[in-house]
């Protein structure tokens, strides 16, 4: 028997990173995947890999920043799989390097309206479905830059500390309702965002990590599995750095 057989797990920004990764491993461990993102064909390409596999997946493409393509995205998930189980709040994107002052204001909206409302807004049409259907676990991805300071990435980091705000906060209007909200610290993982981040100068990120290498998209992927799991029953509202010491 494998983990998930039988739940139904939504991922965002799945085309790509860490998002894949955890798509693949819902997959690989029994879950049906509802695989969104805004990058369509790269979508289309790991739900062709999931179903090559044996999976069970369909891709939407969903923008988390428009309201109507959240809950479009929700609604055809739950009519096509019939419940949502693990929400997995993933998408998000980096800014470009500046300091508070040299900030442009669309520069701010962008990344506040993606890595944030954009998650509030998922939660949104996810909990509410969780609570019709009497229980699930949501995993928001926020970062290191959620309990430290990021020279140059203010609006990252205002971003991902706001998102552990709201993960604490969900925690407790749904923890007598089955439901449990986590969220995922990773640190400098290997992924495309890490590539645009470093461009292209990956040593600069390893000379960052403790532990002397980057996470893998696959070592994030299991902390967030164990987190929707059984295994992971007694744990809500909590905010868990997979990050190799990064934020210590
Ligand atoms: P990535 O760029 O490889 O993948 C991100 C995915 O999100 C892409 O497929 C992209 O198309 C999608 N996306 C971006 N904006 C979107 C939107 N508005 N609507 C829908 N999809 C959208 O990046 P990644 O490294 O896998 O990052 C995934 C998450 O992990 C992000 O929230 C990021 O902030 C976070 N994170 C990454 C690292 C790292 O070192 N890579 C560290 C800490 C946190």
């Amino acid at each position: 028997m494998r983990r998930f057989t039988g739940r139904v797990a939504f991922i965002t920004g799945a085309a790509s990173g860490i998002g894949r990764a955890t798509a693949l491993a819902f997959a690989k461990e029994g879950a049906r995947v509802a695989i969104t993102d805004r990058a369509e064909a790269a979508l289309d390409r790991l739900r062709t890999e999931i179903e090559a596999e044996g999976g069970e997946a369909i891709a939407i493409r969903c923008d988390v920043s428009v309201p109507e393509e959240v809950e479009a995205a929700v609604a055809r998930t739950v009519a096509r799989f019939g419940r949502l189980d693990c929400a997995f709040n993933n998408a998000g994107v980096e800014n470009e390097a500046a300091p508070v002052h040299a900030i442009a204001l669309d520069a701010w909206d962008r990344i506040l309206t993606i890595n944030l409302r954009g998650t509030f807004l998922c939660m949104k049409h996810e909990l509410a479905q969780m609570l019709r259907q009497g229980g699930g676990v949501v995993v928001n991805t926020a970062s290191g830059a959620g309990i430290r300071g990021v020279a140059g990435g203010a609006s990252y980091a205002a971003s991902k500390h706001a998102l552990i705000g709201l993960t604490k906060s969900a925690a407790l209007d749904y923890a007598k309702a089955n439901i449990r909200v986590n969220a995922v610290l990773p640190g400098n993982i290997a992924t495309p965002m890490m590539d645009r981040f470093t461009g292209g100068d990956i040593q600069k990120a390893i000379d960052l990590e403790p532990v002397g290498r980057l996470g893998k998209p696959e070592e994030i992927a299991e902390a967030v599995l164990w987190m929707c799991s059984d295994l992971g029953a007694f744990v809500t509202g909590a905010a868990i750095s997979v990050d190799g010491g990064w934020s210590l």
